[in-house]
């Protein structure tokens, strides 16, 4: 899962969003006419087109953030013209709008966006409207500015929660196989654009099936999760390390050739062995594939160094196997 997705609005939300806004403008358009003032009237009728395009794209399938900023953008300088010739009755359509600035942009853009628009929107206000009138207006926009920040802030922090438990394995605290195809992907494209090579490493405990069977499975729990601990440790930091299985880890190495993943494997062939753990007499041991781009394709990536990996197992274990070897 990824932060695009779950900031993407859906297209039922979003047709309401702006039939409502349309809805909104509409009447006022309706009210203009009837009592003759026709300036207005075409101007916010003008203002309604954009709002009118956008739900059109969106119908289609072809709107995206930045055209839906943009018209909220538009509204909100004709939100500010209005309040410059119609005072509070202007005014009053800041607070709606700030929660939509809110809901389209980032908290930092937000909160700049919304001040400007409100301190500008309040001066232009002062135009035909007492001071009085504007100060009040102003105390109720300045608590409308900070509980959309507060609001923007949670619902934040609790997207990025999500991201992380929808990512990631619970035992081991390493990414879950849910980001394999898209950080796999996203390796192969960067070494067909820009020849950046990647190496993968598939690691996998040796003979695991018996230190459960005599420690019990909380004592290979804990194996688990100090395993996947070291191999952190060992990755470079920009590697991305996934549980692949029960016992198997996928380790994606950019930027890394197979000498310097080789060099890798060793160390977590080593560290792994050295690991202590009280419950746990015998070393634990580790079997690896390797594998380097180039590949036809992710499941041939995979494929192969999935073959290494057995390789490696035939071979008697506790070993590294490079996939061109095989
Ligand atoms: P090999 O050397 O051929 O890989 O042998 P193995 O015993 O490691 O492989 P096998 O596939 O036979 O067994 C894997 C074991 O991993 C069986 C399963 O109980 C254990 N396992 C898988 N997931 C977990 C887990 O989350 N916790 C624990 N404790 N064990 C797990
Ligand atoms: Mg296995
Ligand atoms: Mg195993």
């Amino acid at each position: 899962m990824e932060l695009a997705k779950l900031n993407s609005i859906p297209k039922t939300s979003s047709l309401l969003f702006q039939l409502a806004g349309i809805v909104t403008v509409a009447i006022y358009v309706l009210y203009r006419i009837s009592i003759e003032d026709y300036v207005l009237a075409g101007f916010f009728a003008v203002s309604m087109l954009p709002l009118a395009l956008s739900m059109y794209l969106e119908w289609h399938n072809k709107a995206n953030l930045a055209q839906k900023k943009l018209t909220l953008i538009l509204i909100c300088i004709a939100i500010s013209y209005s309040c410059f010739t119609l005072g509070y009755k202007g005014l009053i359509y800041l607070f709606p709008t700030i929660f939509v600035i809110y809901f389209l942009f980032s908290l930092k853009e937000a909160a700049v966006l919304s001040l400007i628009y409100s301190v500008i929107s309040l001066l232009l206000a002062l135009n035909i409207e007492e001071t009085f009138v504007v100060t009040r207006f102003s105390l109720a926009v300045v608590d409308c500015l900070i509980f959309g920040a507060i609001f923007s802030h949670v619902i934040t922090k609790q997207k990025l929660a999500l991201l992380y438990f929808a990512n990631t394995d619970e035992l081991t605290g390493v990414s879950n196989r849910k980001r394999l195809m898209g950080s796999l992907t996203h390796a192969l494209q960067h070494h067909i654009s820009k020849g950046i090579q990647s190496t993968i490493l598939l690691l996998d405990l040796d003979h695991f099936k018996q230190v459960n069977d005599k420690y019990g499975h909380l004592t290979g729990d804990k194996v688990l999760r100090q395993v996947a601990q070291i191999i952190k440790s060992v990755a470079p930091n920009q590697a991305e390390v996934i549980r692949y299985g029960g016992e198997e880890f996928l380790i994606i190495l950019t930027g890394l050739d197979t000498t310097e993943a080789a060099d890798i494997a060793q160390q977590l062939i080593h560290n792994i062995a050295a690991m202590q753990l009280v419950e746990i007499e015998e070393p634990i041991t580790c079997s690896i594939g390797i594998n380097s781009l180039p590949a036809a394709s992710i499941d041939h990536w995979l494929a192969e160094c999935d073959k290494a990996l057995y390789k490696a197992k035939l071979a008697g274990r506790n070993r590294a196997i490079i996939a061109t070897q095989c």
